[in-house]
């Protein structure tokens, strides 16, 4: 009823369109895309707010995210790139120690209720002594939080414990994993996957030989988001392609730099540049009428797992560099790089300001000629597209 009455309708990326177009063939003359963004001065943290602060080239990046262009120049100046580094790395380091603090409060207090109501707390790791439970902000940090639909494949990156603990153990490299979301209250198979995380808490620990971690976070809301996109080193998104039509919370963490490991699906068709935004996994090319199906038994579990174990190594090994005894904190230097060039590039991309000048634009609303001037600027910062 919807394409029938209206006489457009939007995507929100430019695989989408070509999905939505494949779904409804006799509306595809009435659908395009605009890609989604996300609100800049929402997402971006306050201690990365204060570095980007201290640098005049960046001034004005609260009224225009297309400043962070900049970045990748400020970077590669010889006087002022070591100190930008220097400044973000503190910065990322500082939302990172806010993070982990939150962890092992919650973890204490969590063992505390078990003490008090033999109710089995929601992390294997609350159920250890008090000296395991305090989580070390220095191991590589993996977050994933979203609504638990089946089709996100929560749980994917654990399909093969084996192989998963394999890659840990071999070249002791200690990982945790932040996992937060909610399924919606009708959606069973949604929330048996967030009960299969739980379960698989301490079968990871065990096989990895405790250097693997899996924490879940309750209530995930807004501020738990905030709090983890900017505090982890690296964001998964593992759905099934192509079912995410833009995913959103990637572009929250791509805001503070943080890079995304993620299948070609939604917004990271359009994000992911090689060795610069972060890493991608799994099935590609061109998409047919069978791989729209949500159906348990084509979800590719095996195949796209199997891709995402054979890219983990070399996340591994530039996070924590050569060094296997203590972990180089501030990261390594490859991994802060990439950090950078993923600021200076989705930044200017992936955000509100520059969705809402494209929105404007292609439904012809008016504004007066001083917002109108802006609104160009924005829209020259990138064009939304659909390939035929
Ligand atoms: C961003 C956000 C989402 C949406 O995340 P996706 O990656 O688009 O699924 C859901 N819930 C909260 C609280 C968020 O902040």
């Amino acid at each position: 009823m919807a394409m029938t009455v209206n006489r457009a309708a939007n995507s929100v990326s430019r695989l989408h369109c070509l999905v939505t177009r494949q779904q409804f063939p006799q509306f595809a003359h009435k659908i395009s895309a605009i890609t989604n963004g996300v609100h800049h001065l929402t997402w971006i943290s306050e201690a990365r707010a204060t570095a980007f602060n201290a640098f005049p080239a960046l001034q004005n990046w609260q009224r225009d995210p297309g400043v962070f262009a900049r970045v990748k120049e400020l970077h590669q100046d010889p006087a002022q790139g070591p100190r930008f580094r220097s400044y973000f790395g503190e910065a990322w380091r500082k939302d990172t120690a806010i993070l982990y603090n939150y962890l092992n409060t919650m973890l204490a207090r969590h063992r505390n209720q078990k003490l008090e109501t033999w109710i089995d707390p929601p992390n294997f790791l609350s159920s250890l002594d008090d000296r395991h439970c305090r989580m070390d902000p220095r191991v590589f940090t993996i977050g994933f939080a979203r609504r638990f639909s089946t089709y996100k494949r929560a749980d994917l990156i654990f399909d093969d414990l084996d192989a998963l603990c394999e890659i840990i153990v071999t070249n002791h490299w200690p990982i945790n994993f932040i996992f937060a979301g909610k399924a919606h209250p009708a959606d069973e198979p949604g929330k048996s996957v967030i009960k299969l995380i739980i379960d698989s808490q301490q079968e990871l620990y065990k096989r990895s030989k405790g250097l693997a971690n899996l924490i879940f976070i309750p209530n995930y809301d807004m501020k738990i988001a905030k709090m983890m996109v900017a505090g982890v080193h690296a964001w998964l998104n593992s759905p099934k392609r192509p079912l995410e039509a833009s995913g959103t919370s990637g572009m929250k963490a791509a805001m503070n730099g943080v890079p995304n490991i993620s299948i070609m699906d939604g917004w990271w068709a359009e994000g992911y540049h090689e060795g610069l935004t972060g890493w991608k996994f799994g099935a590609e090319g061109p998409v047919a009428e069978a791989d729209l199906s949500e159906s348990p038994e084509s979800l590719l579990y095996r195949e796209d797992a199997a891709s995402l174990y054979q890219i983990l190594p070399t996340i591994l090994q530039q996070f924590y560099g050569n060094e296997q005894a203590e972990p180089s904190h501030p990261h390594h230097c490859p991994f802060l790089d990439q950090a950078i060039m993923n600021l200076s590039l989705n930044v200017p991309i992936f955000n509100t300001h520059r969705m809402a000048a494209e929105y404007l634009s292609k439904y012809k609303l008016r504004l007066p000629p001083a917002q109108e001037q802006e609104m160009n600027h924005f829209r020259a910062l990138y064009t939304s597209d659909c390939p035929e």
